[in-house]
């Protein structure tokens, strides 16, 4: 992953790919304190552009406020700093990594008279989700791991450290053969997958976990937004128990990455119908296929409303 050409922002500067290096003693790497984002580039039919690159970057500025990092770059600055991101690297299909650290000035929790320092890296995603995926969807174990609580870490922010317990849970569900983690809350409630927001569809109603311990998710809102104005479809922002899943006519998943990816099973119990693909005419194949007009930019008329989540490239 280090040795290719390419340039990567930081602190204002393009650094080459391969000179991108960091000292050891760097504190994020110590203790976990830091904050990143995943942000999305597509082709679409006037080139490259960043999807509601504004919304993250509002994340970004968030999570490093909440953290008490304090960040020397307006969003302006870090909006043209990745749409420069694209066209250096001559990227289209692509994630971005915004990512807030600390530097290595000094070690100790107090963290006192540190830098926090920006960096931007993008690379090609090519098919970093198969169609495959998208139309046979998950299985998903429900995770031992608990999501955060309130009260034990920033649940708004996208800090670095929180990706601990997702991999915990991710990896122990890979292990065990499964696709995916579903963690609940510490009260047992469902909370999200281990890098993405969950649904539910019953009866023609959409529900999705309220944001208490999940992560307010771009794509969430994007896809609670599509499904209300563009589908006419409710949707419930509630607590949501795991039987609720099991259940459900139909389950998918959402994030950056991710895009909409249904969940076919969880615990080894059948999510809906059981056929090998999603139906065409479910309500997760519809917001698939509307995620995907909206990205890609082929918005038409009655799309014509999101044209402000796309950020062209310079
Ligand atoms: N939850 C977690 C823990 C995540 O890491 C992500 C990915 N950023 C999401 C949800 C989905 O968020 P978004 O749609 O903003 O990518």
């Amino acid at each position: 992953i280090c040795e290719r050409d390419g340039w990567i922002w930081h602190n204002g500067d393009w650094l080459p790919w391969r000179e991108a290096k960091t000292h050891l003693l760097t504190h994020t790497l110590h203790y976990g304190m830091g904050c990143f984002e995943g942000v999305r580039a597509y082709d679409g039919p006037c080139g490259a552009h960043l999807f509601r690159v504004a919304e993250h970057t509002r994340r970004l500025r968030d999570s490093a406020h909440a953290l008490d990092m304090p960040l020397a770059w307006t969003a302006e600055q870090l909006i043209d700093a990745q749409r420069e991101c694209l066209s250096r690297n001559g990227l289209t299909n692509a994630y971005l990594k915004p990512t807030v650290y600390f530097g290595a000035e000094g070690m100790g929790l107090r963290a006192q008279g540190l830098t926090t320092n920006v960096m931007i890296a993008a690379w090609d995603l090519g098919g970093y989700i198969s169609s495959e995926a998208a139309s046979i969807g998950l299985r998903a174990l429900t995770s031992s791991w608990a999501r955060h609580h309130v009260n034990i870490s920033l649940c708004r922010a996208k800090t670095n450290g929180h990706y601990v317990n997702s991999m915990l849970a991710l990896n122990t569900a890979i292990k065990a053969g499964f696709d995916e983690a579903l963690m609940l809350d510490p009260e047992g409630y469902v909370a999200e997958a281990s890098a993405a927001n969950v649904f539910l569809v019953r009866d023609g109603v959409m529900h999705t976990p309220e944001i208490t311990s999940c992560l307010q998710g771009i794509t969430r809102d994007s896809v609670i937004r599509l499904a209300r104005d563009a589908l006419g479809i409710e949707v419930q922002e509630r607590r949501i128990t795991r039987d609720e899943l099991y259940t459900a006519d139909e389950a998918f998943l959402t994030g950056t990455a991710a895009e909409i990816l249904p969940l076919r099973e969880l615990d080894g119990r059948r999510i809906g119908a059981p056929s090998r693909e999603i139906a065409k005419d479910s309500l997760t194949a519809r917001l698939q296929r509307l995620y995907r007009r909206v990205t890609s930019g082929e918005l038409g008329d009655d799309l014509g409303a999101y044209r402000d989540w796309l950020t062209p490239a310079p």
